[in-house]
């Protein structure tokens, strides 16, 4: 029996032919695995964010201070004007009052019993750029010689010290977190220089008073290793252990005045993406958290779906199936697919040529879709798409 194209079909099929999208390419769909229970994106995901663009800056070195990335929080920038960005760190209650800090030589400098400091700004996950020199005039031994301290949200100290030379108890050396993990090297320049200290911080997280997180310290002294993702046991004590507790999400950056005129200068910080565990949609998420984020996925493509036709806004509703289910936009799906596969078998094979990208597109979808189980195998189009690819040797092709 010859088989005479039905005017629908045909119209369908018009209607369904592809509109290129014209974007830059940053992937395929239907080509990683799908999200699954625990991640929200395929494996190789062209709808996944591109990272944020940031201009880097400079290295430092002893003599020289770098340049901070485009992105950078700036704390202290050698100039008096950004003394102004600190404060004393009054006991609770009292009231605000200037540092008695210097500026010399575009470094801030410590007074000896002027006490610590403190940012006006607080903040908590950080990756956090601090470079110290310890006085170039050696006094003093042990712990008394070039001591200072960093101590993110004002609560966990990364130790400041002339270790040059200079040994003391392990979990106090300089770049230590203070009384919990020595350093892994002692990486120090001689007293006088500038050390440059790159430190990651991640507070401790806590969620319905229970810990989720402990948080963590990664630091780098002069470019060397120096923690390595060292979790935190609370907040920083002397001869004890305080333990685990909880915090407040933010805090003030404290500098220590421990009696020694250590100088610092070209501090800055960039605040940390949340983790998982409070909310970020990267790496392992919890069933509830990958769900919503699927959800949100899911619409945002449909959203995308809404402004195509044809070919590309079949495929892009199809694309929004790997995130979400959606009864309607399956069916949708379905239905679209369906008239798209019955016109082009009513084409002539001999006018079939021009569809072969795209009929070929949508079988590989379509398989996809099979192969991960979110359309069914039997689908009635996915079997005629692929007799009508094989009848024309598409299948042969290499590309
Ligand atoms: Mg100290």
């Amino acid at each position: 029996m010859k088989f005479i194209p039905s005017v629908t079909a045909l119209c369908s099929f018009a209607a369904l032919v592809s509109l290129g999208r014209g974007a830059a390419s940053t992937g395929s769909p239907f080509y990683g695995d799908p999200p699954n229970q625990t991640h929200p994106w395929a494996v190789h995901d062209q709808n996944r964010p591109q990272p944020s663009l940031v201009a880097p800056g400079t290295f430092s070195t002893a003599r020289q201070p770098g340049q901070p990335p485009s992105d950078a929080i700036v704390l202290f920038d050698g100039t008096a004007a950004s003394l102004n960005k600190w404060e004393s760190d009054t006991k609770e209650g009292m009231p605000n009052a200037p540092t008695k800090w210097i500026v010399s030589d575009s470094a801030m400098e410590c007074v000896p019993k002027s006490g610590y400091i403190r940012t006006k700004e607080k903040f908590g996950d950080c990756q956090l750029h601090v470079e110290w020199a310890a006085p170039k005039n050696v006094l003093g031994d042990s712990q008394g010689r070039g001591n200072s301290g960093i101590f993110p949200m004002g609560l966990f100290e990364v130790q400041v010290l002339d270790n040059y030379n200079n040994p003391t108890y392990a979990d106090g050396f300089a770049a230590s977190v203070y009384g919990v993990n020595p350093p892994l090297a002692n990486a120090l320049r001689p007293p006088g220089e500038f050390q440059v200290i790159d430190l990651i911080f991640r507070r401790p997280v806590y969620r319905a008073g229970k810990l989720v997180d402990p948080g963590y310290i990664t630091v780098f002294c002069n470019g060397v290793l120096v923690q390595d993702h060292t979790p935190l046991e609370g907040p920083t004590g002397h001869m004890k252990r305080p333990g685990l507790q909880s915090v407040p999400d933010q805090g003030p950056l404290k500098l220590q005045d421990h009696g020694n005129p250590v100088r610092f200068r070209n501090i800055w910080y960039r605040p940390l993406p949340p983790r998982s565990v409070e909310g970020g949609t990267d790496g392992v998420l919890t069933a509830e958290a990958t769900t919503a984020k699927r959800q949100q996925i899911a619409a945002g493509i449909r959203r995308d779906a809404a402004k195509l036709a044809g070919t590309a806004q079949m495929l892009r509703l199809a694309e929004s199936l790997v995130y979400e289910k959606d009864g309607a936009t399956y069916a949708r799906v379905e239905e679209m697919v369906t008239a798209y596969v019955a016109g082009l078998k009513a084409l002539p094979s001999a006018q079939r040529e021009p569809q072969k990208n795209d009929a070929k597109t949508v079988l590989r979808a379509l398989k996809y879709l099979a192969k991960f189980e979110i359309m069914p195998a039997g689908f009635a189009a996915t079997k005629t798409l692929d007799q009508v690819v094989q009848a024309q040797g598409w299948d042969k092709e290499k590309k």
